[in-house]
């Protein structure tokens, strides 16, 4: 007998769409079922031909706990994730005190979440300019990837010249493990930056102007040639821009082992939206030129874009203030809950598969993040995480449903059709019609499958 079977599905795998069941035993998916099974389970749910996806993966996000928690703690955004589909996340390193560079650290954070989690999580370990020799010991607690900066971040989180880049990826290459790359060049950027200060040049466009799409794409020639030379794993954070897809189209051709996110705030907002609405737009590398976010759509399409990730980077509503010009308002979206239903419009809009779905927020996260044996399909043996998606439903997002800490985003009044009506973490019931029913602390920490 089984735990729970879901009838009547409309199952999206990253392959195909097929009508059916998923019986659940335990935390496990047990067997995909016809449609009509009458298999004897402890509970059913009706999908009512729903969409049933494979739990989405969030590989990207900041949820500022420990240190932070102002901005966002782990069970507002855990939560938030839960009422998005979002049954896994992977937790950037940065924006936590202190950030997360050493085992001490890691475990640390593991202890002081581990109660507050509403769904799995897993940690990205940090690369910075001192810690170069805990590489091999974070990669030894499951860090599923580290993250570096080649930009000015804070000062407990220094960006790193090529030369230590080099290294760490000579160092991450011998356990086969993943370094994933903020693109964006420091000595551009810094100079334009300074420049502008000093000028009294503050405003919104003084922003997008010391920021340039070629400061984006020579970082992501500089971390092509570097992995091209040594062959080790790379990940592009949050590509802005068609050109610095194009860059990474081309190095996949060649055979670099080079991997890229982009995520649905470039897709579907624009430079326009920043100079007209404000800083709840405002994020690094910036929002680009209408075209240049339409253009981005294609390697979406065509598989150059590997995955969808949110970069939630919430902060305290002051921090977004613009008084005293736009250089010093936080730069970060708040995405965690809304990138599924926004993602689902904008596919359903343009008349894709859903398949296209399942595979950038479902199999690649878990493929590139090393958790693809347990997550990322509905495969019998895996982890039961999987979503319900009534696709009738038209909605706005509004700041009362966000469930962050601080419920600002620039998603507030985006409208759409198709919305997760039910979350599934390993077998249990966490969301359901926009309330969250899971329990703190059931989330688990997965560590990288080596
Ligand atoms: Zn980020």
């Amino acid at each position: 007998m089984f735990d729970l079977i879901v009838r009547n599905a409309n199952i999206i795998s990253a392959d195909c769409v097929f009508s059916g069941s998923v019986a659940v035993s335990g935390e496990k998916i047990a067997a995909l079922l016809p449609a009509d099974t009458a298999e004897p389970a402890h509970s059913f749910i009706d999908a009512d031909h729903a969409f049933l996806f494979p739990g989405f993966i969030d590989a990207h996000v900041h949820f500022n706990d420990p240190g932070f928690e102002w901005r966002e703690d782990f069970s507002h955004a855990t939560q938030a994730a839960a009422l998005g589909g979002v049954t896994t996340v992977v937790d950037m390193p940065l924006q936590n005190d202190p950030a997360l560079t050493d085992r001490t650290i890691f475990e640390r954070k593991h202890r002081l979440l581990k109660n507050k989690a509403y769904i799995d999580y897993a940690f990205w370990g940090g690369m910075i300019d001192d810690n170069l020799d805990k590489l091999n010991e974070l990669n030894e607690c499951g860090v599923t990837s580290f993250k570096s900066f080649l930009a000015p971040v804070s000062s407990d989180y220094t960006s790193l010249d090529y030369g230590r880049v080099r290294k760490g990826l000579a160092m991450i290459k011998k356990f086969h493990g993943l370094a994933g790359f903020h693109c964006e060049d420091f000595g551009i950027i810094s100079y334009n930056e300074a420049a502008a200060v000093k000028s009294g040049r503050v405003s919104r466009e003084d922003y997008l102007q010391a920021r340039p799409v070629a400061a984006e794409l020579i970082a992501v020639q500089s971390i092509i040639e570097l992995s091209r030379e040594i062959g080790t794993r790379v990940h592009i954070c949050h590509v802005s821009h068609p050109s610095v897809a194009e860059a990474i189209k081309r190095a996949k051709y060649e055979g670099v082992p080079i991997t890229a996110e982009t995520c649905p705030h470039y897709l579907v907002f624009n430079a326009e939206h920043f100079l007209k609405e404000g800083m709840y737009f405002k994020c690094a590398p910036p929002l680009r030129s209408k075209e240049a976010s339409e253009a981005l759509w294609s390697y979406v399409q065509d598989g150059t874009l590997d995955l969808i990730a949110s970069d939630h980077s919430p902060c305290a509503p002051k921090e977004k203030s613009e008084s005293e010009g736009s250089f010093k308002a936080w730069g970060g979206i708040s995405g965690v809950q809304t990138s599924l239903q926004v993602m689902f419009h904008e596919l359903k809009k343009r008349g894709w598969s859903p398949t296209i779905l399942a595979r950038i927020m479902s199999r690649n996260p878990a493929e590139i993040f090393g958790m693809q044996t347990r997550k990322g399909e509905l495969i019998p043996g895996y982890d039961a995480d999987f979503v319900l998606v009534d696709p009738k439903i038209e909605w706005e997002i509004k700041e009362d449903q966000l469930a962050y800490l601080n419920k600002q985003s620039a998603f507030i009044g985006y409208k759409g059709v198709g919305l997760p009506t039910c979350t599934v973490l390993r077998g249990q019931v966490i969301a359901v019609n926009g309330a969250v029913v899971g329990a703190s602390g059931e989330g688990q920490l997965i560590r990288r499958e080596c």
